[in-house]
């Protein structure tokens, strides 16, 4: 055991953590509790990572997109609110397809507003006709599509939505994307069936901060392999930009955001409105203030418009793209992450994978239970 740390007599650090995001943060608390001297380094001037948001107007604007805290694990529900409050948020976003309104996620109200069906047993006879079409197991998102709702339901509200979001056809992204979304026969507009949910009281960043408190975060500081005197290093950026991108590189969607404030108290009645046709250029609005259910006594509003856009170099990286190929060349990297003593990958970027927050923080504790024994 060290002098300072635990690992070794001559590291500064015992863990260079890479990333000041939910992974990160949450392996530098359980380390530094347990005693493990740690670093947090991060190539942005804040911390918190793509859930980040800060107050504009006195609104919290998440400024990487909306995160919606949900979850069904009761440990990692009972972890953050060691940090934070949270409020009673359900996320109901509503869908716009060339004026039509429709609620999501698809349930009970979707199918009254598409079909003027009544009843659950009318709106499984539209769907049971309309999935007729797939023969055998889905074997893309448009399969998977219709096989759930219909091509009613595809065609108005997943397909070019989707086109957008991907800048790929239905047809070559995998099925699972789409199984994200619960679909319900009743009426019920909650977007997550998990029980616990909610917007942290105060902000994202105030509960990383939390997280993080009195361990040192050194930010606007790239990391670089061997600065350090760390004796393990937990990387949650990119894994192929780690490995100099030697198979090449791993594709990303990425997004752009055009946040503007407005001198109205309501801009559109919620806090998410997605537009699933092709005619409008962005993938949705997201107006920030109802995460937080302020009203009309803040007479501004802050709202944002989503565009979605592949990744080049240079662009934050947001969504991986789990199609068949990248997955390929990400096992190839996976393989070598494997193989290297002395580095831990995590998160959404460091293991590509479409990671809630949730499932980010349940696999950072497992790794903490695996490595800090
Ligand atoms: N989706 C859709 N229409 C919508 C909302 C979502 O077709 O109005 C599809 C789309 O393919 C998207 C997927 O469902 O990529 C998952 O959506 P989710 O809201 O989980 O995406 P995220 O919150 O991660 O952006």
């Amino acid at each position: 055991m060290g002098s300072i740390g635990k690992i070794e007599n001559n590291k500064t650090y015992d863990y260079l953590i890479v990333g000041a995001g939910l992974f990160g943060a949450v392996f530098a608390r359980e380390a530094t509790d347990r005693g493990y001297k740690c670093l947090v380094i991060d190539r942005r001037s804040h911390i918190a990572g793509n859930i980040y948001s800060e107050p504009v107007e006195g609104i919290q604007v998440h400024k990487y997109g909306p995160h919606i805290f949900h979850t069904d694990n009761e440990e990692v529900w009972e972890y953050v609110n060691r940090f934070t409050k949270f409020n009673h948020f359900r996320y109901e976003p509503v869908a716009n397809y060339k004026g039509e309104l429709y609620n999501l996620p698809f349930n009970m109200n979707t199918f009254h507003q598409m079909w003027g069906v009544n009843t659950p047993e009318e709106a499984q006879a539209r769907i049971d006709e309309q999935r007729a079409e797939i023969k055998g197991a889905p074997r893309n998102l448009e399969e998977q599509a219709i096989s759930l709702v219909g091509r009613d339901i595809y065609e108005k509200l997943i397909k070019e939505y989707t086109e957008k979001q991907w800048g790929r056809d239905c047809k070559e992204l995998p099925a699972f994307i789409i199984r994200r979304l619960p679909v319900r026969m009743r009426f019920d507009n909650n977007y997550f069936n998990h029980p616990y949910q909610g917007i942290p009281v105060g902000g994202y960043t105030r509960m990383v901060e939390r997280m993080l408190k009195g361990i040192e975060v050194r930010l606007n500081t790239e990391y670089k392999a061997g600065e350090i005197n760390a004796g393990k290093t937990v990387y949650t950026g990119p894994i192929d930009a780690y490995y100099g991108y030697r198979f090449g590189a791993l594709e990303y969607r990425s997004l752009r955001f055009e946040t503007e404030v407005l001198d109205k108290p309501n801009y559109q009645g919620c806090a998410g409105m997605n537009f699933t046709s092709h005619e409008v250029p962005y993938t949705r609005i997201v107006e920030h203030k109802h995460f937080e259910f302020q009203d009309d006594s803040n007479p501004k509003t802050v709202i944002t418009r989503e565009y979605s856009k592949d990744w080049q170099p240079g662009d934050e990286p947001y969504y991986p793209v789990n199609d068949a190929k990248n997955q390929e060349l990400f096992q190839r990297y996976e393989g070598l992450g494997k193989k290297e003593a002395g580095v831990i990958f995590g998160g959404r970027l460091g293991e590509y994978k479409y990671y809630d927050m949730d499932k980010v923080i349940a696999r950072a504790l497992e790794v903490v239970r695996e490595e800090l024994k």
